[in-house]
């Protein structure tokens, strides 16, 4: 078996079922002493594959929640525990370099000396393409697919609404369920079909999969605050594909796949590194 010891390893933890876990993840989790683990990671990954006395502690930052950990502490934790010759592994949801943040902590580590392995994981983009039925691009509706993200209007600049809204690519955004009358207004101002099929994906790939599929100019009726997450919005004509291919059955449809760790938890383990 591979062994890792004294080091830093970033590992994506996939988008929640967690047998989309790849193997080397699942390995380096068992041999971890320390999880530094994002909230957007399936508690039941680590309770599946983590060592029973590993010390977990969660960094989450999505979404400005409960617990929001900044950037400077999840680097001040990286290095105190890496320095303490454990196998420290990082957790992030999905897949590393897609929204993940990682550069700050590569830096971190690059600055302090600290050895690192990197990890791929299945992005939610993958993961909800798969469990909704929506092939990003099907031979016939789209021959690519860009991942964007739209949570405030300086994100996209106007010149690039006008290239989204004419192109044939899949668009698939991420961290954008708030922004979604938005987004779709812009769409439409600059001039997309107002019947694009659009899919928001909640919760994918967990037991409380949702799937909406919409016109582009139905977006107005969504209420976001309904709209559990984390969600994606998949826009383009494959979406529509999901009515066909959907296939997987959710049990647990609209609840709350994502749990927290206990506060006393987190904030007793953060206190006690962070002063
Ligand atoms: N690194 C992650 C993305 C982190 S950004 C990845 O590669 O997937 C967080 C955003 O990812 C969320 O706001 C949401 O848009 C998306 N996301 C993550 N997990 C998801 C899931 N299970 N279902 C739908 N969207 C998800």
């Amino acid at each position: 078996m591979q062994t890792f010891k004294g080091k830093v390893i970033i590992a994506g933890a996939g988008p929640g079922d967690p047998g989309l876990v790849t193997i080397k993840t699942a390995l380096a989790l068992q041999q971890a002493d320390v999880i530094l683990t994002d909230r957007l990671v399936n508690r039941e990954i680590i309770e599946q594959f983590a060592k029973p006395d590993a010390q977990v502690i969660e960094v989450g930052k999505q979404g400005g929640k409960l617990h929001s950990t900044p950037q400077v502490t999840i680097n001040q934790l990286l290095v105190k525990y890496a320095a303490t010759d454990r196998l420290v592994v990082r957790l992030k949801g999905g897949d590393v370099s897609v929204f993940a943040n990682v550069l700050d902590e590569l830096e971190t580590l690059v600055l302090h000396n600290i050895p690192f392995d990197i990890i791929p994981g299945i992005t939610a983009a993958s993961g909800a393409a798969a469990y909704a039925g929506i092939p990003l691009t099907a031979r016939n509706y789209s021959t690519s697919v860009r991942f964007l993200t739209y949570y405030h209007s300086e994100v996209i600049p106007v010149k690039t609404w006008k290239q989204l809204a004419r192109t044939e690519d899949t668009l698939v955004f991420y961290m954008s369920a708030q922004s979604l009358h938005e987004l779709s207004a812009q769409l439409i101002r600059y001039g997309m079909d107002v019947t694009m099929p659009l899919a928001i994906v909640e919760q994918a790939t967990t037991p409380a999969q949702r799937v909406h599929l919409i016109r582009l100019d139905e977006a107005q009726t969504i209420n976001v605050e309904e709209v559990r997450t984390p969600a994606l919005m998949i826009i383009g004509k494959v979406a529509a594909l999901h009515a066909q291919f959907g296939w997987f059955k959710a049990t647990n449809s609209g609840t709350e796949a994502f749990r927290e760790l206990p506060p006393q938890v987190i904030s007793s383990t953060l206190k006690q590194f962070v002063s």
